[in-house]
């Protein structure tokens, strides 16, 4: 695999790789050690195929995130820096502090939030008249 070098217009950027790889060893799970994709200023530069496809993928891939070159409409336009993106797939989140990614992936991420959004579908679905509630088939 050839190395790509990938050019932010957030100077070091820090973006955590998600989802987790994991690989199954005799029948175990595990889970990739925790890494994250480290910008030196704008640059960075990687020869890891799950890293290039991660960062091809990322939200943010095509408007602040770009391959090689960054395009001349992009440069002109001057834009603010921040210094982390979240690594979630389609969340474009961005924020100038650890302490605020941290905080919006507990906000947004976290399982307790997940949990939450969940119960917020399930009233929605509640609160549609026409569709009828399904039995969990346990007796009352
Ligand atoms: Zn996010």
């Amino acid at each position: 695999m050839e190395s790509v070098m990938f050019i932010s217009l957030d100077h070091n950027l820090s973006i955590q790789m998600k989802p987790r790889k994991t690989t199954e060893v005799g029948g175990q799970v595990v889970v990739d050690p925790e890494r994250d994709i480290k910008f030196r200023g704008a640059y960075y530069e990687t020869a890891e195929e799950d890293e290039i496809d991660f960062l091809r993928k990322h939200a943010c891939f095509g408007s602040r995130i770009f391959e090689g070159v960054i395009p001349d409409d992009v440069v002109q336009v001057k834009q603010e820096v921040a210094t982390y993106i979240c690594g979630f797939p389609k969340c474009k989140f961005r924020s100038f502090t650890e302490e605020a990614m941290d905080e919006h992936r507990q906000e947004e991420h976290s399982k307790a939030a997940r949990d939450r959004k969940r119960q917020e579908a399930l009233d929605a679905e509640d609160a549609v008249p026409a569709k009828k509630k399904k039995s969990k088939g346990k007796a009352a």
